[in-house]
């Protein structure tokens, strides 16, 4: 590992006061929250920052669960486990819980925070591996090993032929279909954005989020609503624990006596950024939820899917994950 400088910030407002440039994978300032992610960077020398930020002391103030009548509200510094074990949480807002308790180990759960989680960097072994030139989101411009090399892992949705990494993460996935938003605090003040606009696309790889220079994410909100108690996670993945998705799908649902009213679909594991499928959800809306129309509605949800050979696979996994999470949450007692 290189050297850093190495500082503590107590208040937000300290924190504020480092440039990060988080939305670049390379910033020289990172905040550090549970370092399950970065310090795996930086001893891999994928991530080379001058300053650690240990933004730890912040958990005091914005570690909270609180589930009221508008909706849930995690700290951003609230750690994995804690959300993932919360009954509340388990009982109003399941797919939340469930993405949290399915992802990692109960080390890492323990260790990491949310923030962290939604800010982890993708799995791709060229992007994790400095020893192979060509990856555009460690090195702008120096193309992509992945395409044309082993990409059984890679996305299919919202890839460019820049880079077809795929977002690993869980949580964020269930924030998406749960329509989300985010709590920033910066040098310009606080603000809130969609979940859906946290990560940025793959023409620009080498930016991988839209926090502004100094931002700390300091929570999370779900507004309440009709569909959050049926909803569920579903992570496909090669061994049933301890792994990343290699398709997953968080889905909610509102129905009326078995017919749809409203209906959320988010995908993980199979797309560059967490993913909505809002035709999906669409074409569900007034009909009753059956295989043939949970099939219809998977169709929609893959249209546009690009694989690059080993990843073809994803496409027919993605649509049949998305039938059994459909079919699973139309079950569900609530
Ligand atoms: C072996 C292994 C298996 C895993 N399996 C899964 C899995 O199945 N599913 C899954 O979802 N995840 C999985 N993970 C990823 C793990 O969940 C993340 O590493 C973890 O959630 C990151 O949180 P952290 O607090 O440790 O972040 P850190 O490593 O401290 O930070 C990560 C990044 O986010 C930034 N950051 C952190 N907090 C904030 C904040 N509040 N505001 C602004 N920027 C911030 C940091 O600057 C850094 O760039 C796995 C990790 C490992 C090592
Ligand atoms: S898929 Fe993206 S992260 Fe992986 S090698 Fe290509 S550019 Fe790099």
């Amino acid at each position: 590992m290189r050297p850093f400088a190495y500082d503590r910030a107590e208040t937000t407002a300290l924190a504020a006061r480092h440039p990060t440039a988080q939305g670049q994978t390379d910033a020289k300032v990172q905040f550090l929250a549970g370092g399950t992610t970065l310090l795996d960077l930086m001893k891999l020398d994928v991530l080379r920052p001058e300053r650690v930020v240990d933004i730890t002391p912040l958990k005091a103030r914005h570690s909270g669960i609180e589930v009221g009548p508008d909706g849930l509200r995690l700290g951003g510094l609230a750690a994995m486990a804690a959300v993932a074990d919360h009954p509340a949480v388990k009982r109003d807002y399941p797919a939340i819980a469930e993405a949290l308790q399915l992802a990692a180990s109960p080390q890492l759960r323990n260790m990491a925070t949310l923030g962290g989680n939604v800010l982890q960097r993708t799995r791709c072994p060229y992007y994790r591996d400095p020893s192979w030139a060509a990856c555009n989101k460690r090195t702008p411009g120096s193309g992509c090993a992945a395409i044309g090399g082993f990409n059984r892992q890679h996305a299919v949705l919202g890839v460019s032929e820049r880079c077809i990494a795929q977002y690993p993460g869980d949580f964020a996935v269930a924030l998406a279909a749960l329509d989300a938003e985010v709590e920033l605090v910066g040098p310009g003040g606080a603000r809130r954005i969609s979940i859906l606009d946290l990560h940025t696309g793959s023409d620009r790889p080498h930016i991988e989020h839209s926090l502004r220079p100094g931002e700390v994410i300091v929570g999370f909100r779900v507004p309440a609503a009709p569909w959050a108690r049926r909803s569920t996670y579903l992570k496909i993945r090669d061994r049933q624990s301890y792994e990343f998705a290699i398709a997953s799908a968080a889905v909610a649902l509102d129905l009326d006596g078995g017919v749809v009213r409203h209906a959320r679909i988010g995908l993980g594991g199979m797309a560059y950024k967490p993913w909505r499928a809002k035709a999906a959800e669409a074409a569900l809306v007034g009909k009753p939820l059956t295989e043939d129309t949970a099939t219809a509605a998977a169709r929609l949800a893959l249209e546009g899917a690009v694989g690059h050979g080993h990843n073809d696979y994803k496409v027919e996994l993605g649509r049949r994950t998305v039938v059994r999470a459909l079919l699973a949450a139309s079950a569900t007692e609530v």
